[in-house]
């Protein structure tokens, strides 16, 4: 039976655990502890609720209910999702998973670093998406922006590109966890802690400059703060996007087989309803594409010689 990895433990990705682990996926729901609906004292317009539920118990219930079925919480953050021949790595800062199927259901997360004109170099020069434009700074000079183990990981991965990388925290501390700070100081990649200002350069990005007037050279500069967002896991699969929105087809799905997004990360109406709503269509829709392949699986066995 094949496995199925739900990136988000708001209502949507514990909805559509719901489904998949009832019909008996091995079901992995990755949950960071963020989240919007953590974030909200009481949530109305939700189904079966009139006095209103705040958003904590939502998720509690949520969870006790997918488990119920089996599901097992992960609670670990989602850095990296690739194909692993015909299925799909998923990369926490713990550990790594390997899984049939995919729904993303990560919630609303786009953060723009506080940097003056960042928006007129989206596109010439800042990125959010080492897998998809890392290839374009080779041997040049780049820096990620962010301070946790998003910006640590998308910094040792630029080195695969260039030596030339750094990691600009903008006046926060660098909190990463442990052993990856541990492999950014052996990689030797310099972490600046300084405030930054702004962009500079002449149609496409030249450098950084800081508060107190340092200029950095950077030829790309890779946005990571937080966690990975929905829409920077949907990259690195080559899922489009469009600015803060997974894209997805009417029935939830990706143009990428068995890879489906839901809930806040696809933009749309942004409520309870109709969050639970599209993660039950993408898990019903990821379970009928599941069932196919296994259907091709189990004709290609039965071909086998004996
Ligand atoms: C102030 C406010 C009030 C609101 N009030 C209402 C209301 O009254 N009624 C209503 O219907 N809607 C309301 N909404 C909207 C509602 O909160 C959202 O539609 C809903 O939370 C979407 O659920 P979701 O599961 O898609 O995302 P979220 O609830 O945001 O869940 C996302 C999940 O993904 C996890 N995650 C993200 N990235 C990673 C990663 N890299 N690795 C592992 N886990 C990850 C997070 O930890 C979290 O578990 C409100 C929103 C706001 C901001």
């Amino acid at each position: 039976m094949s496995d199925v990895a739900i990136i988000g433990g708001g209502p949507t990705g514990l909805n559509a655990a719901i489904y998949t682990a009832r019909a008996d996926r091995r079901t992995l729901v990755f949950d960071d502890g963020g989240g919007t609906t953590r974030d909200v004292d009481t949530m109305e317009n939700v189904y079966g609720f009139p006095g209103g539920v705040t958003g904590p118990e939502l998720v509690d219930l949520g969870r006790e209910h997918a488990q119920k079925y089996g599901a097992e919480i992960v609670e670990e953050e989602v850095v990296r999702i690739e194909p692993d021949d015909d299925r799909y790595r998923v990369e926490t800062t713990v550990d790594e998973y390997t899984v049939d199927g995919v729904i993303i259901a990560t919630g609303a997360n786009y953060e723009r670093p506080a940097i003056a004109d960042v928006e007129p170099y989206e596109g010439h020069g800042v990125s959010y998406c080492v897998e998809c434009d890392a290839y374009f700074y080779r041997d040049s000079p780049v820096a990620v922006v962010g301070t946790d183990n998003y910006a640590a990981t998308e910094a040792l991965m630029l080195l695969d590109y260039t030596d030339d990388v750094r990691i600009l925290t903008n006046g926060s501390p660098f909190e990463a966890d442990e052993e990856l700070r541990e492999r950014v100081a052996e990689a030797e990649i310099p972490v600046v802690t300084d405030d930054l200002d702004r962009l500079v350069g002449d149609e496409t990005l030249e450098s950084v400059v800081t508060r107190d007037g340092d200029e950095i050279p950077v030829d790309g500069l890779f946005v990571a703060l937080g966690t990975a967002g929905g829409t920077d896991l949907a990259e690195m699969l080559g899922v489009p996007v469009d600015g803060d929105d997974v894209v997805t087809d009417s029935d939830q799905s990706t143009p990428v087989d068995r890879v489906y997004a839901a809930g806040d990360v696809t933009g749309g109406h942004q409520q309870i309803a109709t969050s639970i709503g599209e993660g039950a269509r993408a898990a019903i829709n990821l379970l009928e594409e599941l069932r196919g392949a296994d259907y091709i699986d189990y004709k290609k066995l039965d071909s086998q010689p004996a």
